[in-house]
């Protein structure tokens, strides 16, 4: 038997953001229904960053991704982050893959933010803005870009070439794209923020009644995007409760006693089985993402096949088979 090695070039063929969407979908309803198995992360610490395994297990596959983070590897021409997957054979545990994982990573974040908001933000929003115009934002635009009709994208970034260079991509799909302040970003139907900030960077006056906030930078303990008074006016979704406590938009405000766990309105799961919903136009929501190790296994099966089927990638007999 071959294990099937899948670099980034090859990935980057079979990643579709509708596609993705739906197996987000899929994926989040088992979680809901406890029919996944997924452990918490487990991180190794170092001077100058981190390296995290997360495994999962979803129907018929399993597997883990090994995944760093390391804020100065630009000195060295090396990328901050660098995954990798490998993906299991349940019946047997034998390693059907490995591949590239940090596409993967973008796209999975950015189908369930798109996810999130199909359920969460009123049908007629159409003004999106981004608070961190980095790799997230690419693919969160993507997956709004599916779900919603888009007519204006207002995009800010500490870095303004960052803000410029999304407002590029946004314009190449036809849809009008500005620069601005933090301030006048706020001013739409659907926030997405995904900086990497250690202190609120959207203040609580700017957030409108009835609007909807994708919170995807806060993914790990001191990590906050969001002033805390805009949580305690939300109804607050999370994709996985103990790993938003631990890590998540929330996580600040836990800890200093701002808000409860059982403040935290429902799971992204419980949404999409219908059993909580915005209950008025007037709702704020925030969908606090973290990142779930389900979302990256749910993708590379999906990867897998279809890599399987297109006869794309490189096979390799690990074992002497
Ligand atoms: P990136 O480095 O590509 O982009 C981050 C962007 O944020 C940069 O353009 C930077 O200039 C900008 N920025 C930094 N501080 C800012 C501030 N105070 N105000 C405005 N802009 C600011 O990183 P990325 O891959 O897009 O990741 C962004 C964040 O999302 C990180 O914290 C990362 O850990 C997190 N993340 C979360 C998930 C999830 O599943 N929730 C998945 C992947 C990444």
């Amino acid at each position: 038997m071959k294990t099937l090695i899948l670099t980034c070039k090859d990935i980057r063929k079979f990643l579709n953001m509708r596609e993705t969407i739906d197996k987000m979908e899929e994926a989040f309803k088992l979680h809901a229904l406890g029919k996944v198995q997924m452990p918490p992360k487990s991180y190794l610490i170092f001077d100058k960053g981190d390296l995290r395994a997360m495994p999962a297990c979803l129907g018929k596959y399993a597997g883990i991704k090994w995944v760093n983070s390391h804020p100065e590897n630009y000195k060295f021409g090396l990328p901050t982050v660098m995954a990798v997957y490998i993906l299991n054979d349940v019946k047997t545990g034998f390693p059907l893959a490995i591949m590239e994982a940090s596409e993967l990573t973008n796209y999975r974040t950015g189908a369930t933010g798109g996810l999130a908001a199909k359920y969460l933000a009123r049908k007629d929003s159409e003004v999106i803005g981004f608070i961190g115009c980095g790799r997230q934002a690419y693919t969160q635009f993507l997956a709004l870009k599916e779900e919603f009709e888009i007519k204006e994208v207002k995009a800010y970034d500490i870095n303004e070439s960052s803000a410029k260079k999304f407002v590029e991509f946004v314009k190449s799909h036809g849809i009008e794209g500005k620069v601005m302040s933090a301030k006048e970003t706020c001013q739409c139907d659907i926030l997405v923020t995904t900086t990497p900030s250690r202190k609120p960077v959207v203040k609580d006056e700017w957030i409108k009644e009835g609007m909807h906030i994708n919170a995807i930078g806060a993914d790990g303990p001191g990590k906050q995007e969001l002033d805390e008074k805009i949580l305690l006016r939300a109804k607050i979704v999370v994709d996985d409760i103990e790993q938003a406590v631990h890590g998540g938009e929330i996580n600040v405000a836990i800890s200093k006693g701002l808000l409860r766990r059982e403040d935290i309105y429902a799971t992204l799961g419980e949404v999409i089985l219908g059993k909580k919903v915005r209950e008025s136009e007037k709702d704020i929501t925030i969908f606090d993402s973290t990142g779930l190790a389900i979302q990256d296994v749910a993708l590379a099966s999906l990867i897998y096949e279809k890599a399987k089927r297109e006869n794309v990638g490189l096979e390799i007999d690990l074992f002497n088979l």
